[in-house]
């Protein structure tokens, strides 16, 4: 078995485009003339799609199809697919065509001409909420300010990575995954390609805006301290304001002009400080909560049935 490129497709609910994915992943890794082979992740799916990656599978072995036993979002999804991927290259792609599969063809130039990570950048986007199109865009540039890795701007999980890569991938059992800066984190030749992503081909996103905020989240605790930081500095800020307004207090009340005798200014003061306090604590609870999920050490993903299984 020597399986040039494995493409992963995490999959959930995804129905209306599966079909369509696999005819156009096949047509695409047909051309490339090297042996292949397509890993649909099913993250728990409940619209029938398990079952239609069961029947694409039957008919074609390059399918190999691992069902999850609930869903386990997106992130773990690839990481299952980075687990049963034994090609030399790994691409990562979504299901819903948005990243169009003919793009990996210009991967794997780059990855020929000796780069070990090629990541997809989305230099247009088509169909997408102006909404979503905001969102996105802060987040990538709040992530590549605050965070440690320099994670490439407006590029999705859509890339190729080299065997090499993966196995280092594969050592890294943290629990709140961020993929594409997990695969900046690595180092190795890293090249982007410009590609435009296009309209989801059919059913809605899977990332409501309750899901951004937690891959934001997850993203950022995984890969910066700089939110634990923002409490410092707050302490250091407010202990100056007072170093400052002591003197300033104790002289006008010596002159006799009365200042701050109203309870507002006490009552604005306390509100202040225990907002900061409680925001603090909560940034603090963020990074221990996923400490003891870390600790926990539970299995990343349960599969109900691998590909080897029948
Ligand atoms: N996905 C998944 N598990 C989830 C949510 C999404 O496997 O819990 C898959 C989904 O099927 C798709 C990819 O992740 O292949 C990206 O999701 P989506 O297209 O909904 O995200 P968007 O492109 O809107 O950001
Ligand atoms: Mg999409």
């Amino acid at each position: 078995m020597n399986i040039t490129y494995s493409v992963v497709v995490p999959v959930y609910d995804e129905v209306e485009s599966l079909p369509e994915l696999y005819r156009r992943v096949k047509k695409v890794m047909e051309k490339s003339g090297e042996p292949w082979e397509l890993i649909l992740v099913d993250d728990g799916s409940t619209d029938g799609s398990t079952e239609q990656i069961g029947e694409i599978a039957r008919k074609d072995r390059h399918v190999r199809p691992v069902i999850f036993a609930r869903n386990f979002g997106h992130q773990i999804a690839i990481t299952a697919g980075w687990d049963y991927a034994r090609g030399k290259a790994v691409v990562i792609l979504d299901a819903d065509l948005q990243d169009p599969p003919e793009v990996i063809l210009d991967l794997v130039q780059k990855w020929k001409e000796g780069y070990e990570v090629v990541y997809a950048v989305r230099a247009e986007r088509e169909g997408e909420s102006w909404f979503k199109k905001i969102t996105a865009s802060i987040f990538y540039r709040v992530i590549f300010r605050i965070t440690d890795v320099r994670i490439p701007l407006d590029t999705g999980d859509f890339r190729l990575m080299d065997r090499k890569v993966v196995d280092v991938l594969k050592q890294m059992p943290e629990r709140h995954r961020f993929p594409r800066g997990m695969s900046a984190w690595v180092g190795f030749r890293q090249i982007g390609v410009n590609y435009k992503r296009a309209a989801r081909y059919g059913g809605a996103t899977k990332y409501p805006f309750r899901k951004m905020l937690r891959l934001a989240l997850n993203a950022i605790t995984s890969f910066s301290y700089f939110p634990l930081q923002v409490a410092t500095f707050f302490g250091f800020f407010s202990a100056g304001l007072a170093i400052l307004a002591i003197p300033i207090v104790v002289y006008l009340r010596m002159a006799g002009i009365p200042q701050f005798t109203g309870q507002a200014t006490t009552l604005i003061a306390v509100l202040f400080l225990g907002g900061v306090q409680l925001i603090s604590l909560g940034i603090l609870g963020e990074y221990v909560g996923r400490l003891y999920d870390e600790a926990k050490g539970r299995p990343l993903y349960v599969v109900r049935k691998g590909p080897e299984d029948s």
